[in-house]
């Protein structure tokens, strides 16, 4: 046994090895060791090498499903190694040793299809990278809903690739990622470096990876399936060979392989995604994000197709306007959105059961599942196209419903054949209803007629040995067997008829020739009638595999048709509107509300405060200033948000938007807390800017949030100062941008598409009012011993600290009136030094980095000179 163990063992280095003992899944060796510790479980020993013991651990195997997803999410891959003869089997054969064992599946973080170790709304992506002439290519599949897609990143400047892998591979959220050996992971963040799987550089060849893609769609070029660079074909190829080792040659239902341009999506970065908790909050969970208060699609698979929409939001007015169509052509018909929520509610996740058939690991109750929630939405086009004549159907509506129009006959069948009730696992058959198939209906009643036979024989018997309590039982030791109480032990075995068979301190067991006939011949009908449900299960799933296509089809319309429904719904029950779109540069929002926050607010007495927000080419930057807590970041955030639903095709919290197509949208809050990554959080900040300042366009949508906070007064103050400049005089995309430098007011005057905004605030007994509507102008104080108070720091301390600053105050008054004062000497030769270097800096063409540079040196200059006065 140890020697067919280390010969399986071999072939599968990567992966634990389950093998399967009995009812027990063994793992030996080093394998043991890393599982008991993993999954907490004892380690013991069996049997010794070398004379040292073999660990051990095990679990049983009905229970397996506890244990697997503890060691995938701590990201081990786990080899399921089963017995696959039957020890007859092995007997005919005259074999000598262990029974045979094969590896029939390799579980991995990025292959599950089990409902119970994924996430419904979440897609399950396996991804592959490919470095091939330079270009960055991903392609990535989900096998647990056949998603398949690939995608160039590009051939730019290597920095500018790695930030756009990055930002992708956060959105797309990897479960595994497939990199060749001879990859430079530096292209890729430490986040995801847990969750690469490096492989061997040959599956990365190109023809082979070509080959492997037409091979599996049965096709001998890929020209009519769509154009694909080269990188994205051997990305793509990577991942079919994996899937093939890992489903053991078993290959998923895939959708047909799609490549995506990179230039159609609103692009939103790494950073922009967090700070503007798009699918997690700042701590990381989901209350709060975007996704969680929007998200009220009914189905899984609308869901996962929302989640999609909101990190990569379209690029293309097209595809919105197809959207809004749907959603106002259900408006305008008055179709009663209710009653097609609760259809949609009941559909199940097709995606998930076609996944689990094609790689025969369904059950009968997937086949329940498809057939059920095919024959719903059957139902649902049929009463959508009721409403077909009343207003000219939109285009996009007319193609789902088309793609909704197919034969349904087979599910039909199909639920025709499957009792109401139907059991999870395949192997015990009873899922058949009686009358489908006279084959079985005749088995099942000779079935019955000889467990009749067996009830006669226990009143037989019972007569005969005039034991009442006699009974005929089952157990999986003896099958069936004639039990009586221990005392009545002599009493049968007076009779030559009983043959005894066990006794235990309560129980006598014996058995007679009628019984094993009969039971054989009840054995025999139950092997041929479950060999004859799983051949009607065969040709079922059989039948579904072929019109994959045309389900995977179904369920992107009926996800598409969800997700308008919920989007119909909350213009009525949260007051979204239709926004207007358009190819200008404008981001024109008149009583905006931030989704979350007034979500939030629902039940509280105070209702959200709207705003409005009114940026064009003109009025190309407003610059908002007001003090702490008067609720400049919502104010941002919620027109970033708007401006994301609105490319996602969805309706949004406003009065009215005119709302311009953004190619990248840019969200930075000052003085983020990134220091576990050892990095300072100035440096982060600085980082994060000169990204925006690398990357942004004119199209894009800055949104800057106290930016230079990180740093003292000054640096922050020339920074943020200087950044607002470039992006005024280089960049010129639309940007908010709030601050407490009140210094940067002074902007406006040479800036000429700046403006100031200010969020107001009122005093009222000596204390603040925060009104969190936005007006023009400027904020004139900073009220941060206000907001010091309200956050309960003591009255004294408090008292303190505004004496402290009205004399600060009356200092900085004085130094304004006579200046001279502060002018320091200093010695021309250091100027002259100093100002020779200075010259050279040309400030047009230095990077954010550099320019930082420079800051350092000239603080270091100024600390070395220390105290000293020098002479003019
Ligand atoms: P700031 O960025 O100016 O410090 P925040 O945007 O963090 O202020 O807002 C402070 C608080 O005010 C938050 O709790 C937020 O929920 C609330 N708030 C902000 N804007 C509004 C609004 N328009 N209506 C109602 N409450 C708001």
């Amino acid at each position: 046994m140890m020697e067919q163990y280390l010969n399986i063992k071999n072939k599968y280095k990567d992966a634990l090895l389950f093998y399967r003992m009995g009812d027990f899944y063994e793992l030996f060796f080093e394998d043991a060791i890393i599982a008991s510790e993993a999954l907490d479980i004892a380690l013991t020993k069996r049997g010794k090498t070398n004379g040292k013991d073999i660990p051990m651990c095990g679990v049983p195997f009905h229970s397996a499903d506890n244990y697997l997803p503890k060691l995938i999410k701590k990201g081990f891959n786990v080899a399921v190694c089963e017995q696959t003869e039957t020890a007859e089997e092995a007997k005919l054969n005259l074999k000598k040793g262990p029974l045979k064992r094969e590896v029939v599946r390799i579980i991995s973080p990025g292959t599950l299809t089990e409902d119970n170790l994924l996430q419904r709304k979440n897609n399950n992506f396996l991804g592959a990278i490919s470095n091939f002439n330079n270009s960055i290519c991903v392609s990535w599949v989900d096998v647990s809903t056949g998603c398949f897609k690939t995608r160039n990143i590009g051939k730019d400047k290597s920095s500018n690739q790695k930030q756009l892998l990055t930002n992708f591979m956060s959105r797309m959220d990897f479960s595994e990622i497939l990199i060749s050996e001879d990859m430079n992971v530096d292209y890729i963040i430490d986040e995801w470096h847990p969750i690469i799987k490096k492989q061997p550089i040959s599956l990365f060849h190109y023809q082979s990876c070509l080959d492997q893609i037409c091979s599996y769609y049965n096709v001998v070029s890929l020209e009519g399936v769509g154009s694909f660079s080269e990188g994205e074909i051997i990305a793509a190829g990577v991942l079919l060979s994996y899937l093939n080792l890992t489903q053991c040659g078993k290959m998923p239902f895939l959708s047909m392989i799609n490549s995506e341009s990179i230039n159609n999506f609103l692009e939103i970065d790494y950073f922009t995604q967090k700070s503007l908790e798009i699918l997690k909050n700042l701590s990381g969970n989901n209350e709060g994000s975007l996704i969680s208060c929007i998200d009220e699609t009914q189905t899984a698979s609308g869901a996962r197709l929302l989640k999609q929409r909101i990190i990569e939001p379209f690029y293309d007015i097209n595809l919105i306007q197809d959207r809004y169509d749907i959603i106002n052509w259900i408006l305008e018909n008055k179709i009663d959105i209710n009653n097609y929520q609760t259809s949609l509610q009941n559909i199940p996740d097709l995606e998930r059961s076609l996944s689990r058939i094609s790689l025969s690991r369904g059950g009968p109750r997937d086949l329940s599942l498809i057939s059920r929630g095919l024959l719903g939405i059957k139902q649902i086009s049929e009463n959508l196209i009721l409403h077909q004549s009343k207003r000219k159907m939109p285009r996009l509506l007319g193609s789902i419903l088309n793609n909704l129009k197919i034969d349904y006959s087979l599910f039909s069948n199909i639920t025709n054949a499957l009792k109401l009730e139907v059991p999870l696992i395949l192997k015990d058959g009873g899922f058949i209803k009686d009358g489908f198939s006279k084959e079985l209906d005749d088995i099942r009643s000779f079935r019955n007629n000889e467990l009749s036979q067996i009830m006669k024989l226990q009143n037989e018997y019972s007569e005969l040995t005039k034991i009442n309590s006699l009974k005929i039982k089952h157990n999986r030791m003896l099958g069936y067997h004639v039990e009586v109480r221990a005392m009545h032990d002599q009493s049968l075995r007076n009779f030559d008829l009983f043959i005894h068979r066990q006794t235990t301190a309560q129980a006598s067991r014996f058995t007679t020739n009628k019984l094993v006939e009969v039971e054989t011949q009840l054995l025999n009908s139950f092997d041929k009638a479950i060999k004859i449900e799983l051949e009607i299960y065969n040709d079922f799933a059989f039948k579904i595999v072929e019109k994959g296509k045309e389900i995977l089809d179904i369920v992107l319309a009926i996800s598409e048709l969800d997700i308008s429904f919920m989007v119909a719904n909350q213009s009525i029950s949260r007051n979204y509107i239709c926004p207007n779109i358009s190819n200008n540069k404008i981001l024109d929002i008149a009583d905006g509300r931030h989704p979350v926050v007034e979500h939030q607010m629902r039940f509280s007495e105070n209702s959200f405060i709207s705003n409005d927000c009114k940026l064009n080419n003109e009025d190309l930057i407003w610059l908002i200033t007001g003090p702490n807590m008067a609720g400049k970041s919502t104010y941002l955030r919620q027109n970033a948000l708007i401006v994301i639903m609105a490319q996602a095709g969805l309706f949004v919290p406003a009065k009215k938007a005119n709302i311009g197509m953004f190619d990248k949208i840019f969200s930075r809050v000052g003085a983020s807390d990134d220091l576990a990554k050892g990095q300072s959080t100035f440096m982060i900040e600085m980082i994060e800017t000169s990204l925006i300042l690398n990357t942004s366009t004119e199209n894009s949508l800055v949104i800057l949030d106290e930016i230079g906070r990180g740093t003292s007064t000054f640096d922050g103050l020339a920074i943020a100062w200087s950044v607002l400049e470039h992006l005024h005089e280089k960049i010129k995309p639309i940007t908010l941008f709030a601050t407490h430098y009140h210094e940067l007011t002074a902007l406006k005057k040479n800036l000429k598409h700046l403006s100031c905004h200010k969020m107001s605030v009122k005093e009222w007994n000596n204390s603040i009012i925060f009104m969190h509507k936005i007006l023009n102008g400027e904020a004139d104080k900073s009220y941060g011993i206000h907001v010091a108070k309200l956050a309960g720091i003591p009255i004294e301390v408090t008292k303190k600290a505004a004496e402290i600053l009205s004399d600060l105050q009356s200092k900085n008054n004085q130094i304004k009136q006579n200046p001279k004062k502060e002018i320091v000497k200093v010695n021309s030769k250091e100027v002259n030094n100093f100002l020779e270097e200075f010259d050279k800096i040309d400030v047009d063409d230095i990077s954010p980095r550099q320019s930082l540079d420079i800051l350092y040196k000239l603080k270091s200059k100024r600390q070395t000179y220390g105290k000293s006065k020098f002479k003019k």
